[in-house]
């Protein structure tokens, strides 16, 4: 449940917690999609490109937190 709308970007809003005006601190995370991407990559492709999704961050959901209180704020999902 998203606490604040935010999308794949560092959003500016005031946070909910302390009320604090932030720029919030996104932390990217791999998706089963992630995941699957892997497993095609290296099944008809090779070794090395298995790394590519996780380090692409259109393949992965972006969390968002207050850098001030550590609170958490909402997800971007793909
Ligand atoms: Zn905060």
């Amino acid at each position: 449940m998203n606490v604040a709308p935010v999308g794949p970007e560092p959003t500016h809003l005031t946070c909910p917690s302390c009320h604090a005006s932030i720029v919030t601190r996104v932390d990217h995370k791999a998706t089963t999609k992630t995941h699957v991407i892997a497993l095609l990559l290296f099944l008809f492709l090779c070794w090395p490109c298995v790394c590519v999704p996780y380090c692409m961050d259109s393949c992965r959901n972006a969390d968002h937190y207050c850098p001030s209180c550590n609170a958490y704020l909402g997800t971007y999902q793909k």
